[in-house]
């Protein structure tokens, strides 16, 4: 058994020391998937703000077509108010002419708060695709950067990790399943403790746990944290 926590112990300090490695290499592909759901986002508003500009524009166009029929019908009223043999028609004739005048007066008005948002949303659609641009640069240049960096990262995982196949050969696959399993929310899982108290939680160990520890007959967690402990001198022989 003492081999076997020996092995053990060895197997955890490698993994430790290849630690900032891994969560650097679980951190790479969150920011990468960041700036691919930031680029997504501004292609979404995007595409939004250039329908909304499509719709104003078509609404610009049917405007400006209603005041152009408005035109007409100003000027043919106006011709029949030239043109009336009685009061009755040039007063019909002058009705008209002032019911196109209203209609041309609206018209003219709206156009302009078109042409207004056309102007507003024109500005910002600009704005807003200097931003995608931005945001898809900066997402290429992250994606070769981190090509790279995970290339450099597997490499000195491998350096770091050299000879550990070995070790986990010599440790019993119930007890490489609880250290994973500690592993998995504990910093340091196996710790070597050389006094009668835990190491990473500073808690005092029962005399007796101490004495088992020495002996190394059998693994052994902390009572109040669950690390696995191995005395010191289980190392040292
Ligand atoms: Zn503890």
């Amino acid at each position: 058994m003492r081999e076997k926590l020996l092995a053990l112990a060895r197997l955890a300090e490698m993994d430790d020391s290849a630690r900032h490695i891994d969560a650097e290499l679980k951190e790479i592909p969150q920011r990468l998937e960041e700036l691919r759901n930031n680029v997504q986002t501004l292609e979404t508003m995007l595409a939004q703000e250039r329908q909304q500009l499509a719709e104003a524009e078509e609404l610009k166009a049917r405007q400006t077509g209603e005041l152009k029929d408005r035109n007409e019908g100003l000027q043919r009223a106006r011709k029949k108010a030239a043109q009336a043999s009685s009061i009755r028609e040039a007063d019909a004739a002058e009705r008209e002419v002032e019911a196109n005048r209203r209609g041309i007066k609206e018209r003219e008005e709206e156009l302009g708060r078109i042409g207004q948002a056309i102007d507003a949303k024109t500005a910002s659609l600009a704005e807003r695709e200097n931003d995608f641009e931005a945001a898809k640069g900066v997402l290429r240049s992250e994606e070769e950067s981190s090509t790279t960096r995970i290339v450099e990262l597997e490499e000195q995982r491998h350096v770091l990790l050299a000879g550990r196949d070995e070790l986990d050969a010599k440790v019993p696959s119930a007890i490489i399943k609880r250290y994973e399993r500690l592993k998995a929310g504990l910093t340091n899982a196996v710790i070597v403790i050389n006094d009668g108290s835990c190491t990473a939680c500073r808690m005092a160990l029962p005399p007796q746990l101490t004495i088992e520890l020495q002996r190394a007959n059998e693994l052994h967690q902390c009572p109040h944290c669950r690390r696995i402990i191995i005395h010191k001198s289980v190392i040292e022989d």
